[in-house]
């Protein structure tokens, strides 16, 4: 293999291989090193909404090849209380991540990426990076290296980052799903989720700021998916993992810019961690494309805008019983008022909309 290319992404993750199949739809040549091997897992709740969806097919991944279970909207349950929505037009998908990982992967070698499995970048150098003591040269690097970010430190990127961060698990169980919906149980301390993944699987996820918080006694508190659950077979075991809404002052430095969890995101309650980097992987593109990172900055902070209000809000909303009661109480009774929340949370839906619907939920809870 060359030890040379136009762009090195350093991560093999879900953005490491958007941003390595969009870059090669461009026509740069792109090798992507990691320290696992295929097909990577990790802790999530495995859900796929429909702009990452929308954005998946761009690069050439038609949902049909990504296998899982499509999913039509979301379902919230809170105190005894259930609210439902369908997501406008197109639908979001449950996928297994190795699955995911897995297709991504075809596609990207199809484009003609390059692969260094079980290689750990150790450093950024003047004219590419550092796998061990090794050069590989390098006219742009990309950072998708995760949450925790080196290569954002190496390029001085984590100046200026503020945001929380709460721990998530999640486990698998064999049963046929009993819902096409996105469910989220809200809680005490932190929000149990369940995502079909096929026709006979689930996953199931409880994520908290409290970091004793495990998935058994999460469920425990919701007697509804406690019942669905009981007695079926856990097919993997609980892996965990930290989840944040983190902003940076910059995604890029010189030649080297950030893509998904490093560049930043939002907390897992969103469901959009993994669409947040399938969008920002052909805005990154075209930036490189065009030899100007500042276009990316620029496309990076729109990108992440209406993902952050929604993540705060749900986290606002998350830590009142009281607004919890009544937002969705008001979900419940007014189907229509969680339609456009949901077509808001997905960008199905104008910045006035969404103030609109905000507006609407605020009035309901005054005069409730
Ligand atoms: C509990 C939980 C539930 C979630 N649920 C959802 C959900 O339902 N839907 C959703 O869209 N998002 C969800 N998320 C968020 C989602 O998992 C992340 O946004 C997504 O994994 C980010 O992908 P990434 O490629 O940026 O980072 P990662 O998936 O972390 O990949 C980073 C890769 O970089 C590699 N790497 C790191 N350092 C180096 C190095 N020095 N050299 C070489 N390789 C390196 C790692 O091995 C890894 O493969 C959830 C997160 C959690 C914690």
């Amino acid at each position: 293999m060359a030890d040379s290319c136009d762009v090195f992404v350093i991560g093999g993750g879900p953005a490491g291989l958007a941003a390595a199949i969009c870059a090669r739809q461009r026509g740069l040549s792109v090798t992507v090193a990691d320290v696992g091997e295929p097909p990577i897992d990790k802790p999530c709740a495995e859900g796929l909404m429909p702009d990452g969806m929308e954005a998946l097919e761009r690069m050439g991944i038609p949902a049909d090849s990504l296998g899982g279970c499509e999913v039509e909207g979301a379902r919230f349950f809170n105190m005894g209380t259930m609210a439902e929505a369908k997501f406008p037009g197109r639908r979001g998908r449950g996928v297994r991540r190795t699955r995911l990982h897995e297709t991504m992967l075809g596609r990207a070698e199809a484009c003609g990426v390059k692969f260094l499995w079980r290689t750990r970048v150790s450093n950024l150098s003047a004219g590419g990076v550092f796998l061990e003591d090794r050069l590989f040269r390098a006219a742009w690097v990309i950072g998708a290296d995760g949450g925790e970010s080196r290569v954002r430190q190496w390029a001085g990127l984590n100046r200026g980052m503020r945001g929380s961060t709460r721990i998530g698990f999640r486990r698998h169980y064999r049963v046929r799903p009993w819902s096409r919906s996105l469910e989220i149980y809200w809680g005490r301390a932190g929000q149990c989720y369940m995502t079909p993944i096929s026709d006979a699987e689930v996953c199931v996820a409880v994520v908290s700021g409290d970091p004793k918080l495990r998935l058994d006694s999460a469920i425990e508190e919701f007697p509804a998916l406690a019942s669905r659950l009981a007695g079926a077979e856990a097919l993997t075991t609980e892996r965990g993992s930290f989840t944040s809404t983190r902003r940076l002052g910059r995604v890029w430095s010189g030649r080297v810019a950030l893509i998904g969890d490093a560049s930043g995101g939002v907390d897992a309650i969103t469901g959009e961690g993994l669409s947040l980097a399938f969008r920002q992987a052909p805005a990154l593109a075209d930036a490189l494309a065009c030899g100007d990172l500042s276009r990316y900055q620029v496309a990076h902070r729109r990108i992440l805008r209406r993902p952050t209000v929604m993540s705060q809000l749900m986290l606002w909303i998350g830590r009142s019983p009281r607004l919890r009661r009544q937002t969705i109480r008001i979900f419940a009774e007014r189907p229509e008022v969680f339609e456009r929340f949901l077509a808001a949370h997905v960008g199905m839906a104008s910045d006035p909309s969404l103030a609109a619907s905000t507006l609407l939920v605020g009035w309901h809870m005054l005069s409730a």
